[in-house]
């Protein structure tokens, strides 16, 4: 009996999706080959490894990367606590690609440049469903390297690719000359880029949950160094229900720093300006300049440092030469979209969903994890686990060791702890926060039209003291006093 050849899969980007493709895929009989562009595991979290995950261990982890671990020794951290990146880095992702199952199928360090057909470009169709894919990567010495697959499995997230300030989606004039005063992202104020924050006027700008991160990490380094100042810019007009959301968050985590957020505006300590749109950044000796909008008029004041917490997008440059199915709104696989849309759904509104709505024209080619949700920032790592196990069955022929429940519905709670957020059905009565998930701003009042009729809203409202009270009613700080005064315009409290 002749034996078969095993199937080889590439598999781009280490990440916790990426790492649970290759344990899916050698343990139900195919190659994986993992290509890696940082030195190790989880080189994406590890740029936020100081910030508090919102979701507990026990929606962090993968079955078959828990099984592999528990075999050779592993211990599940405390299932209920919510870890900070580093420790999903050192604790699960770097034990993963050591495991003696894994090891050998890691190459880190090298970047995926292209992906293509054998012999076949983008436009050419003879024979393209026979003919194996190919992966070309640069290692760090320069070289270049061609493999031929049978299948590509691209889980290579959004985290090198931020949105720019622009509410265009573009960089905003003086951006990208100012650049080495502008960071992405969360940055570790308090840890090791202090320095650069302790002491000076910080312009935070997006409405998502990072953005709370990184404003209360900076309130924090206020309290040592009362210099410190932070001016938050909500490019929408979107705090009541950005906070509103977080107080009824079914995640303790996010209910937490919602809170925190919206005590530090009435406590006056942070200085809001929404809707805020900036215009143009300009440097005048070591500080910048914003000229922008804020309620449609005219703004100008000085910062030292911007922080642009305004969500991700994918790279869809090295997938040029492949067929894709892809929305092009929201630059999620076609059938995945609608149901992540941020204009029409709120984080809890994703169905279960697999390797119907991930496959694309040309066959055998995946996006999964948070790539797969394009622009929408509503992804949690346990949905990218559930994509997985779909696809590998696919791939492989060999069905999941688990059942997926998804598909038995339940409460929020059972649902979210098991491989997809809660049903359509649920929202209304929960209102869970949305599309704030990562540090995107996209929601609208509009996107939340469950939450205006539901318990939860009367909830919302009486623990703000009146559900009619408008974020103009709180008096927001008065956009010259930032440009004359150097104290932190203040806020006063809702209540
Ligand atoms: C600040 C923050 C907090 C979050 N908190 C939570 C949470 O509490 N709970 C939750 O469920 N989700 C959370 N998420 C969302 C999501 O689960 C994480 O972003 C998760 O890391 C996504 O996993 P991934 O494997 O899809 O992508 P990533 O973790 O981004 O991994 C992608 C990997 O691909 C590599 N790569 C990229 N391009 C290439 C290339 N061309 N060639 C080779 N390698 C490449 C990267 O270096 C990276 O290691 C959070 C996201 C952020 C940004």
């Amino acid at each position: 009996m002749v034996n078969e050849k095993r199937k080889k899969v590439v598999v781009i980007g280490a990440g916790p999706v990426g790492i649970a493709a290759a344990a899916h895929l050698k343990t139900r009989g195919v190659e994986p080959v993992v290509i890696e562009k940082g030195d190790g595991a989880g080189r994406a979290i590890k740029e936020w490894s100081h910030v508090r995950l919102f979701t507990p261990w026990e929606l962090m982890v993968d079955h078959v990367v828990v099984e592999l671990l528990e075999k050779n020794g592993w211990q599940m951290p405390d299932l209920k606590s919510l870890p900070h990146g580093k420790d999903v880095v050192e604790k699960y992702l770097e034990p993963a690609v050591t495991l003696p199952e894994l090891k050998n199928h890691f190459i880190f360090s090298a970047e995926v440049t292209a992906v293509s057909k054998a012999g076949l470009s983008k436009s050419s169709s003879k024979d393209r469903e026979e003919a194996q894919f190919v992966v070309h990567y640069k290692s760090t010495d320069k070289k270049h390297h061609i493999l031929e697959v049978d299948g590509v499995v691209d889980a290579s997230g959004t985290w090198s690719n931020p949105n720019p300030i622009g509410l265009d989606g573009l960089h905003v004039p003086g951006e990208l000359d100012n650049s080495d005063h502008i960071s992405y992202g969360i940055p570790d104020t308090l840890g090791k880029e202090r320095e650069v924050y302790e002491g000076k006027k910080t312009l935070v700008i997006g409405g998502g949950h990072s953005a709370i991160n990184v404003v209360l990490d900076l309130l924090r380094l206020k309290q040592d160094n009362p210099d410190t100042r932070v001016i938050w810019g909500l490019r929408n007009n979107n705090i009541d229900k950005l906070l509103g959301g977080g107080l009824n968050d079914a995640l303790p985590a996010r209910l937490e720093l919602g809170n925190a957020a919206n005590k530090a505006m009435n406590d006056g300590s942070l200085a809001l300006l929404a809707p805020f749109q900036v215009k143009t950044l300009d440097k005048v000796g070591n500080r910048i300049i914003v000229d922008a909008l804020k309620e449609g008029e005219d703004l100008n004041f000085e910062v030292d440092r911007i922080v642009v917490t305004a969500g991700f997008r994918p790279d869809m440059n090295i997938l040029r030469e492949l067929r894709l199915d892809i929305d092009d709104v929201v630059e999620a696989p076609r059938l995945l979209a609608p149901l992540i849309d941020p204009n029409e759904h709120t984080c809890g509104s994703v169905r279960a969903h697999g390797v119907n709505e991930l496959t694309h024209i040309d066959k055998g080619f995946y996006i999964v994890g948070m790539k797969s949700y394009g622009r929408a920032p509503t992804f949690l790592m346990k949905t990218g686990y559930a994509q997985v196990d779909s696809i590998v069955e696919e791939i492989t022929g060999v069905k999941s060791s688990i059942e997926n429940a998804c598909s038995s519905g339940g409460s929020v709670q059972e649902a979210l702890s098991s491989c997809c957020p809660p049903r359509t059905n649920e929202i209304s009565d929960t209102c869970l926060s949305e599309n704030e998930t990562c540090g995107s701003e996209n929601a609208t009042p509009e996107t939340s039209p469950n939450c205006s009729n539901s318990k939860s809203a009367e909830a919302v409202a009486s623990q703000c003291c009146g559900a009619s009270e408008t974020l103009d009613e709180r008096k927001l700080a008065k956009a010259d006093s930032i440009n004359q005064s150097h104290e932190t315009p203040k806020v006063s409290s809702c209540c």
